[in-house]
């Protein structure tokens, strides 16, 4: 016996951002949330993209979906690499996929990120789904609870997605699904800020689309910052009734894959280059971990410039107590330490800087990107924040909650006499930004079919996106 969907989406905005980078598609035999990373490097192309790709999958599948599940992810992939081949402006654009094919049983489905899949069933709601994020690699091994993981000041780290670059990797799995069932897949703008109870309570309601709508509703009155967008369905008789057309919501809705990239060509129009120039900043650029940080932080520059500026109108007793207010973490000998000043040597004068406190933390145990980021120096405004930040650290499949911080005897700085204002170049290892890897056309390749396989058994090691 055979069942079908019934089946609806929603996106919405939220209340922070000014678009959505979240895309989703619901049909009657397929089910994706895509979710956008990248900021500026456009998300809403990436997760567009993916999307474009996979609907592909919604007709009746063949004999065995997860493989074709996968290889339409890779498509993705294949397809995200094109569009920033083209475009450099898009690099570091990527995004989640979640997406499960319904063949009248069982769902194939297959996962990249932190959007996440449920199944509701007689009242008990299952996530489908493992998260492929920094804090859930804590959680699985025992090191925070969920309840921590939800307010861990790294929670929306991800480390495995579609970009373009990085082998996407995808968890692949089947699941069989009974008559009555309800299944919600959603970007973490939805299953971030409610609980598990009140997705299972929402979901639940009827009918279809008022849960959809109540749980976009819900996510956005729990203080979700985030575009919201859930994908719902329904397991039910099949009784021959016509579905009705396919929902495509968020930036798949509008596009901007297409829009932005001539596909004879490949190239941007003069004025799509333009509308990408001047987008501000967005937290997002820096959720993917292994997209590398940008060259040193605001705080560091200002502090810099600072005292630049003070030392050429002669004021080097007031630069030097300036410099002596701020404080950086950095690299040492291989180890993470604390200096007092700033990362600033000008020829002549004594240092602007000194060794305050040194750990035993090796920069090579901690992720990449925040290596990378102690590498280039980063400013903070006290020695309290420096502590904190070097105990906040995330080490490579660790916690960092117990790392200790050990005083170390350092020396005493001489007053600055006649500054000038040559700057000593940086060390090497902290100016080397890491190289972005050469685009090349990525051949698809099919992995071998694992049916049998099931849930959360995906390897979302600390290390897994590398
Ligand atoms: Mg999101």
């Amino acid at each position: 016996m055979t069942f079908r969907l019934r089946f609806t989406a929603l996106s919405d905005v939220g209340r922070v951002r000014r678009d959505n980078q979240d895309s989703g598609y619901a049909g009657p035999h397929l089910l994706v949330i895509a979710d956008g990373v990248g900021g500026a490097a456009r998300g809403d192309i990436a997760s567009s993209a993916a999307v474009e790709a996979i609907r592909k999958l919604d007709v009746p599948p063949g004999n065995d979906p997860l493989s074709e599940l996968a290889a339409t992810i890779h498509l993705a992939h294949d397809r995200l690499a094109e569009i920033v081949e083209g475009h450099p402006d898009l690099d570091g654009t990527s995004t989640t996929v979640s997406a499960a094919v319904f063949d009248g049983t069982h769902l194939a489905i297959g996962h990249v990120g932190d959007s996440r899949g449920y199944l509701l069933r007689d009242g008990v709601l299952r996530q489908l789904t493992d998260d492929h994020t920094l804090v859930q690699s804590l959680v699985d091994e025992g090191r925070i609870t969920e309840d921590e993981a939800r307010v861990h000041p790294h929670r929306n780290l991800i480390l495995r997605a579609v970009d373009g670059v990085h082998e996407p990797e995808p968890d692949l799995f089947t699941t069989e699904v009974n008559v009555g069932d309800r299944l919600l897949f959603c970007s973490d703008g939805c299953s971030g800020v409610l609980t598990n109870d009140a997705l299972a309570a929402l979901l639940a309601i009827d009918p279809l689309e008022t849960a959809a709508s109540r749980l976009v509703s819900a996510a956005l009155d729990a203080g979700s910052s985030d575009n919201v967008t859930v994908v719902v369905a329904e397991v039910v008789e099949d009784d021959d009734e016509a579905s009705p057309p396919a929902f495509v919501v968020g930036a798949a809705a509008s596009a901007p894959h297409l829009r932005i990239s001539d596909e004879s060509t490949g190239n941007l129009s003069d004025s799509e280059f333009a509308a990408l120039e001047g987008l501000p900043i967005d937290p997002e650029d820096l959720r993917y971990a292994p997209q590398p940080p940008r060259r040193g932080s605001a705080l560091r520059i200002l502090a810099v410039v600072a005292v630049v500026l003070a030392l050429l109108a002669g004021a080097g007793w007031g630069a030097y107590a300036y410099s002596q207010t701020r404080y950086y973490v950095s690299d040492n000998a291989g180890k993470v330490a604390i200096f007092k000043g700033v990362d600033l040597d000008i020829w002549g004068a004594p240092p602007l800087h000194h060794l305050v406190k040194s750990t035993d933390i090796s920069l090579s145990a901690i992720e990449p990107y925040f290596a990378t980021e102690v590498r280039n120096g980063k400013a903070v405004e006290s020695l309290a924040k420096a502590e904190k930040y070097v105990a906040g650290l995330p080490l490579k499949c660790a916690d960092t909650s117990t790392i200790p911080v050990p005083t170390t005897p350092v020396v005493t700085p001489t007053p600055v006499k006649t500054p000038t204002t040559t700057r000593h170049p940086k060390p090497a290892a902290g100016t080397t930004r890491t190289a972005t890897p050469t685009r090349t056309p990525t051949p698809i390749t099919l992995p071998s079919p694992s049916p049998s396989a099931t849930p959360g058994t995906g390897t979302s090691g600390c290390t897994g996106a590398q």
